[in-house]
């Protein structure tokens, strides 16, 4: 079974569009696919999960904090028309329209002005994130690559890297499970928590409802996988995987291209099969 359970489109932060997408996944062989666009589920007004080749659960990758730590929680096979959802969606994309207010006013104080409206520009009409910041600060030569956007200015600890936006844990995985769906850790590599802490983390997530865990995301190593595997065995939490894919340049994260699950780990696409 080819599994993608994790990736975005023109909707959130992705450079292709969801018909773009998904040709890409059929050209792939991709069998089950989510598109997990960050906090929308505006992919899924476009198309007819029931009607392709491929068989579509439907997704969304929330945004959330824990104690004082940005992370993402996705969630796989939600209802999109669930007042829980619409919640979601209506207070996340809310917050992220004022979120890129004060970025844009940071970036101002700092010499680069009219940032929202190129912010926007790059966002082509989906979710405004930071990497429409860093593509707009590319664009008036105020850096060399996106990369350097993010070190500059809007990484971790950076002026553009903005606290107290997201839902807790506990509301993202309530509003998950009250959508019907699985509550899975994203990238569990990307949070530079130490294997305490990480711990720790899975023990919330699960108080709180959370069910799975990203035991591959995009290219990794297999000392990663093997870890990660260890983790889901020790917790009982089942095993998702995806390429957080977002734009055909970047190898390390191609779409429909996600390695195997160990064998050790219970695959959380099988309530789905
Ligand atoms: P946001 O959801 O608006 O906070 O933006 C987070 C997104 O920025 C992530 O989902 C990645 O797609 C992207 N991102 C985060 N860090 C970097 C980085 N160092 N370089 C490029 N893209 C990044
Ligand atoms: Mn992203
Ligand atoms: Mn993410
Ligand atoms: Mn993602």
């Amino acid at each position: 079974m080819n599994i993608d359970f994790h990736c975005h489109t023109t909707e959130s932060d992705g450079t292709l569009t969801v018909m773009e997408l998904l040709s890409l996944a059929e050209e792939r062989a991709v069998d089950m696919l989510s598109i997990t666009d960050h906090d929308t589920l505006d992919a899924y007004r476009q198309i007819d999960t029931q009607n392709h080749n491929l068989r579509i659960i439907t997704g969304i990758e929330l945004s959330s904090q824990w104690n004082k730590r940005g992370i993402h929680i996705v969630g796989l096979n939600v209802d999109s028309e669930s007042a829980s959802m619409i919640e979601a969606v209506t207070q996340h994309s809310a917050a992220r329209r004022q979120r890129a207010e004060i970025i844009a006013e940071k970036l101002a104080k700092l010499g680069f002005s009219d940032c929202l409206e190129g912010a926007r520009d790059c966002a082509t009409g989906g979710e405004i994130g930071r990497p429409h910041f860093a593509q707009h600060l590319v664009n008036i030569g105020a850096v060399s690559s996106i990369d350097q956007a993010f070190k500059r200015y809007l990484g971790s600890g950076k002026a553009g890297d903005i606290k107290d936006q997201w839902a807790d844990p506990q509301t993202v995985i309530g509003w998950i499970r009250d959508a019907g769906g699985a509550a899975v850790l994203a990238h569990p590599t990307k949070y530079k928590l130490t294997r305490t802490k990480l711990i720790e983390l899975l023990a919330d997530f699960q108080e709180a409802g959370g069910e799975g865990l990203e035991v591959i995301s995009g290219a990794q190593i297999p000392s990663v996988t093997r870890e990660l595997a260890r983790l889901c065995r020790d917790t009982g939490l089942e095993a998702s995987a995806g390429s957080d894919f977002h734009s055909p340049n970047q190898n390390w994260a191609a779409l429909g291209k996600v390695a195997p699950l160990p064998d050790n780990c219970k695959p959380i696409w099988q309530r789905w099969q």
